[in-house]
């Protein structure tokens, strides 16, 4: 058995040989944590976001969806407070140059004491933190002797706060001041959903409680940018603002907590792979917060964050574009037997990288599987396991052999399918091959065109994880495999 780090690394590599992910820009030698999806990564990854966007707005009445710019007005960066507060303190290494986070940095050392030290050590890093105490920070380091690990020295820089927005210019009119023609790239989508608050409540006629869903890119200039997909420059969100009249924010919260985890069990993950981190740390304006955590080959890591906000958003967005963002509500309030009347509504958050999903759906679907055959040898194969319903290719439709008029019967079956989901046809390389390629990139299911299929009309379906074989008419097929990838 591979070790857990082995295991991420075949991954990556699996990733790349398969068409999955690549490096971006990798003739230059890449761009570091930007990344590109080939082929059956695209067709994953929009399997992933469809799935999500059908869950929160086909299947919630009070949900709708909005596909909103990335530039924004850079007030809204003021608004939101991450022009002033998105930044991760940092430290260099004078020796190495080498740039670290320094909850990273110090999170890494304590990893190396015994448990009770390497407590002691994140607690007081946790203290310096929410007091803003670079100086303290820089002391812990230091007194724990903390070294880098590329020159091995404790030759450290202060501590300095890197703001994580991308930033560019807007249009090529000359401004007398180079700042009024800044823009931001988006480093969340939740802001697209914010500014649209109104114009969305109204034009589709929503009454609180609703949401807002949006998947897009965002851009953030991680510090320390690695781990693959799980953490990168530029990545994909699906995020989702829910609306609710302030004191039942409580039981939304819940509500969404709950109803996320079990989003990702609906995947049939395994719910051990799971678990909620409750955050003790919180902004000054949250009520509550968690993280879903997935068991990575990297260990427990974050892939979904549930944010419980207050009304601190579009109460900023009202001081700040002087516009009101407020909500009639003509439901009778039972304490006075009067409307609820006018209000910023308060909002549950759900926010999930897609990227972050993609590697949750390849760590989990990765398997090297030893066989045995019927002689007592072993053999062996890389399958994923991933979910049918989000599986890049649904069914590959293989003739035996490339004459007898199997290929046209195959290409007939292909025609009849490909309309319903997504098929793949390949005629080349013995048949074993064939499967093998298709368990590698997660095909669920393949069928097999044979003399037999001359005679009676049947097809082999081949089953990818237990690649148990049987025959049916081929006529049956779509049926199969549109019951099975519902
Ligand atoms: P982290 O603590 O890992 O930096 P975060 O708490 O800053 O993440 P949020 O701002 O809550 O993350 O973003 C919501 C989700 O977006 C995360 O749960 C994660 O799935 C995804 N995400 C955030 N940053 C990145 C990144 N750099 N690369 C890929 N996905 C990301």
């Amino acid at each position: 058995m591979a070790t857990n780090d082995n295991k991420f690394q075949a991954i990556i590599a699996h990733a790349k040989e398969y068409g999955f992910v690549f490096q971006s820009s990798e003739i230059y030698d890449g761009l570091s944590a930007v990344y590109d999806y080939g082929p059956w990564g695209s067709e994953l990854k929009k399997n992933i976001r469809d799935y999500w966007w059908k869950s929160m707005t086909q299947l919630h009445e009070n949900i709708v969806g909005v596909d909103a710019a990335i530039f924004m007005h850079p007030t809204t960066w003021k608004a939101s407070g991450h022009v002033d507060n998105f930044s991760d303190p940092m430290i260099d290494n004078k020796d190495s140059k080498k740039r670290y986070r320094v909850d990273h940095l110090i999170e890494a050392h304590a990893d190396t004491l015994p448990k009770e030290e390497g407590e002691a050590l994140l607690d007081a890093m946790t203290q310096l933190e929410a007091a803003g105490d670079f100086a303290g920070l820089k002391k812990l380091i230091d007194d724990n002797k903390i070294k880098c690990i590329v020159s091995g020295t404790s030759n450290w820089t202060d501590i300095r706060q890197f703001n994580l927005m991308f930033k560019t210019e807007f249009g090529a009119v000359a401004s007398t001041s180079e700042e009024d023609n800044i823009v931001y790239l988006r480093p969340e989508t939740a802001q697209g959903i914010f500014v649209n608050f109104l114009n969305v409540q109204k034009t589709a006629r929503m009454k609180i409680p609703f949401g807002i869903a949006q998947t897009g890119k965002a851009f953030r200039n991680e510090i320390v940018a690695r781990q693959f997909i799980f953490r990168m420059r530029e990545f994909e969100q699906m995020e989702m603002q829910f609306f609710v009249r302030p004191g039942t924010e409580g039981e939304w919260y819940q509500y969404w907590k709950e109803d996320r985890l079990k989003w990702h069990l609906s995947l049939g993950i395994p719910q051990d792979k799971f678990r909620y981190h409750d955050h003790v740390k919180l902004a000054h304006y949250a009520k509550e917060a968690c993280d879903i955590e997935f068991e990575f080959p990297i260990g427990f890591k974050e892939v979904e964050g549930i944010h419980s906000r207050s009304d601190y958003d579009l109460s900023q967005h009202q001081l700040y574009s002087k516009k009101k963002l407020q909500y009639y509500d003509n439901d009778i309030d039972p304490a006075t037997g009067k409307p609820f009347g006018n209000y910023v509504p308060y909002v549950i958050e759900t926010s999930i990288g897609l990227d972050r999903m993609f590697l949750l759906i390849l760590s989990n679907a990765y398997e090297e599987e030893t066989l045995t055959k019927e002689d007592g040898s072993t053999d062996s194969r890389t399958v994923l396991r991933i979910p049918p319903k989000i599986a890049p290719v649904k069914l590959a439709v293989l003739p035996l052999v490339k004459k007898d008029g199997l290929p046209e019967i195959a290409r007939n079956i292909m025609n009849d399918c490909r309309d319903e989901f997504y098929c793949f046809y390949e005629e080349k390389d013995a048949i074993g091959k064939r499967y093998r390629r298709m368990d590698a990139i997660g095909t669920p299911f393949c069928i097999t065109v044979d003399h037999q299929t001359k005679e009676d009309g049947t097809v082999t379906i081949r089953y990818r994880d237990t690649m148990k074989q049987e025959r049916l008419p081929a006529d049956k097929v779509k049926e199969l495999v549109k019951d099975r990838i519902r």
